[in-house]
């Protein structure tokens, strides 16, 4: 081989190496064309790239946060970008968007105390514990506040009175608004406006809203707080519900 090159450099043919004139600042590979160097993409840039929008800076909050609820010191951004949470973290910031989490480090306190790590944070299992600890946590009253004052703020937007609410909304409209517990079953359930609300959906719709308030669950629930629901039946027919 060196014989063949020497041959050949005798008759002037030159032989360099490759030039690597382009690198990537994030994984430091590089490249000989620019054009495969622009096209480059890795982890560390769209990770990087992620930390500059208004969810990458939410996970990072969020993963601050959490260091801060488990005692911990918070790293830096830069430990954030490499962590094996830093995925789990975007994801979690998604779904508090995706929920409408009135209070994510509430949720994150709740996940703590029950042992639970990111990656299961945004679990459908682990969000239906969440709202059952959030449901067995309050007195009715509180609940039926929060919806009250879900209604009226709706209804003030929408400029209807508010037991025009369930007239206005569709079943799925319904649905997102309990599943974040905008609406509390201790409300509808008591509420015979509700009821007929339910009445006239159709059988789909009925599934649906089924399904998000799980009335077998409450009929559990109210027979063992009698208190609490007659409490609740009084506050609500004065409403006018
Ligand atoms: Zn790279």
């Amino acid at each position: 081989m060196s014989q063949k090159l020497k041959k050949n450099s005798n008759s002037e043919v030159q032989v360099s190496s490759p030039v690597f004139n382009y690198k990537c600042g994030y994984c430091e590979k590089t490249f000989m064309s620019e054009y495969r160097y622009v096209m480059h993409t890795c982890k560390e840039k769209v990770r990087w790239e992620l930390l500059s929008t208004i969810l990458g800076q939410n996970a990072l909050k969020y993963y601050e946060c959490w260091h801060k609820m488990c005692n911990r010191v918070p790293p830096h951004a830069s430990t954030f970008l490499v962590s094996t949470y830093f995925q789990s973290f975007v994801t979690f910031a998604e779904f508090v968007k995706n929920v409408k989490l009135p209070n994510p480090s509430h949720y994150m306190r709740i996940m703590i105390e029950k042992k639970l790590q990111p990656p299961s944070w945004t679990r459908d299992d682990v969000y239906v514990m969440f709202i059952e600890t959030m449901d067995n946590a309050k007195d009715p009253i509180e609940h039926i506040t929060i919806s009250l004052s879900t209604i009226l703020n709706f209804c003030e937007k929408a400029d209807l009175t508010p037991v025009e609410f369930f007239q206005y909304l569709t079943p799925p409209e319904l649905a997102q608004l309990i599943r974040q517990r905008h609406l509390s079953p201790w409300l509808l359930l008591n509420s015979s406006l509700f009821k007929n609300y339910l009445l006239l959906c159709n059988e789909s719709d009925q599934q649906l809203l089924e399904v998000v308030i799980r009335p077998d669950f409450w009929k559990q629930k109210f027979l063992a707080n009698p208190d609490g629901v007659k409490k609740a039946k009084k506050y609500i027919k004065e409403l006018g519900f």
